[in-house]
């Protein structure tokens, strides 16, 4: 018997594990294959914080039901984990000896378009009355801060304190800490059925027979969340989204540089990742030409030099959407000891901690130190 049953070993259900055993409870973590394997593996690692945030939001997503949500709940959300990650990372480091490679290499928004470079000046202008984060940099300083930039490309928006971390590492790690708390991590465990009295799961079943009895179930599994939910009686409507992502190997780039459709990002060990495609097409994690010729042509209208950069790898990972952009968190309706952690899209290596520590919270204590209104599974009923 645990008291918590948690399955998926991406960063959401890592991180649960993570803030569960922190908080005293046991906890047995059910993953079908390798931990990270799936989103969490694939993502390029980027915590961009609540002003560019937006214009993320604005830019790379048709937030269809974003007025059904109230204003800045998201934002907030994001804000919250932001503040965690300094203290998370050097406690992994203490916990498990592991670097997850949390670096500040700042970020250019750079306008490729007339259209775009108001869009940005207007943000630069709207932050510096909250604070001087974020500065508007062309010409000579622009070429200083990146000299490799596209000499068509004539202004940027800087902020110097914008991070990106090694995604798998960060849910390698957020497991290792929640196992050395006693967590049992099972990998190659696929969940299939649940065994149900009344309104109470009181154990998972693996395909290989399997019964893991436990006190509250937390469905944390990415897009798959969904085939879960739904032999539980309750949509969870979480649909895989592609991203395609490849790696050149160079030193050429020193700052995130998010263009108008795309985004470089320079990783340790000589590694800089372009990213990504988004793309509604079922459960495919497959790269393809397309994408991929897509990729190199946003690199290079960025940095003309990476036309002849040598790719070291390719890969694809499955973002679990969500209708309105936005996660879903919380009581799964209907059971009263079962809760849901999916539906992060574009930002859940961002959002896992803050997701991880609320999840422990509803768990350990029935309340959380927010809100999860605004991310009820409920509010697509
Ligand atoms: C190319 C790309 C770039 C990205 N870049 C960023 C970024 O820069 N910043 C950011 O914040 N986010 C980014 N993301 C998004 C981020 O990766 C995801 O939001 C996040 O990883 C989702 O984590 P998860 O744990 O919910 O899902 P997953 O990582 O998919 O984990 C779910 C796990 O559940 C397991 N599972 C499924 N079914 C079962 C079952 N029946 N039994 C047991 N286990 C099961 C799966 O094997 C998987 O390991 C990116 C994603 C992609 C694809």
């Amino acid at each position: 018997m645990t008291d918590v049953a948690i399955v998926g070993g991406g960063v959401i259900g890592c991180a649960a594990a993570y803030y569960l055993t922190e908080a005293g409870a046991s906890v047995t973590l059910l993953e079908r294959d390798g931990l990270a394997g799936e989103a969490s593996g694939a993502a390029a690692g980027l915590l961009i914080p609540p002003a560019i945030y937006l214009l993320r939001q604005d830019t790379h997503l048709a937030l269809k039901q974003a007025e059904a949500l109230p204003a800045g709940a998201l934002r907030d959300l994001g804000l919250a984990s932001l503040r965690l990650y300094p203290s998370l990372v050097d406690a992994l480091r203490d916990e498990t000896g592991s670097d997850v490679q949390y670096k500040a290499t700042g970020i250019l928004l750079v306008a490729q378009t007339e259209g775009r470079a108001e869009a940005l000046r207007a943000l630069v202008r709207r932050q510096q009355e909250s604070g001087p984060s974020l500065e508007w940099v062309e010409g000579e300083p622009l070429r200083r801060l990146e000299p490799g930039l596209s000499p068509a490309l004539t202004g940027a928006a800087y902020s110097p304190e914008e991070r990106h971390v090694n995604a798998a590492l960060l849910t390698e790690a957020l497991a290792g800490a929640a196992a050395s708390r006693g967590a049992v991590l099972r990998r190659g465990a696929a969940v299939s059925r649940f065994l149900v009295s009344d309104s109470r799961v009181v154990a998972v079943c693996t395909g290989d027979g399997d019964k893991i009895a436990a006190d509250h179930i937390v469905l944390a599994a990415g897009p798959w969340t969904r085939p879960l939910a739904r032999r539980l009686g309750f949509d969870v409507p979480t649909r895989p989204m592609r991203g395609q992502m490849l790696a050149y190997r160079t030193s050429a780039v020193r700052h995130i540089l998010w263009g108008d459709e795309g985004y470089l990002v320079p990783k340790a060990g000589g590694f800089l990742y372009a990213g990504a495609t988004v793309e509604d097409v079922g459960f495919r994690p497959t790269t393809t030409r397309r994408g991929l010729a897509w990729l190199r042509r946003m690199a290079r209208g960025l940095v003309p030099a990476l036309r002849h950069g040598e790719v070291a790898s390719a890969w694809a990972g499955l973002r679990p959407g969500s209708p309105d952009g936005h996660p879903i968190i919380g009581r799964l309706p209907g059971k009263d000891n079962v809760y849901v952690a999916t539906g992060h899209f574009r930002n859940g290596i961002l959002l896992g901690p803050i997701t991880g520590k609320l999840i422990a919270q509803l768990i350990t204590e029935g309340k959380t130190e927010t809100s999860l209104a605004p991310f009820s599974a409920a509010r697509f009923g």
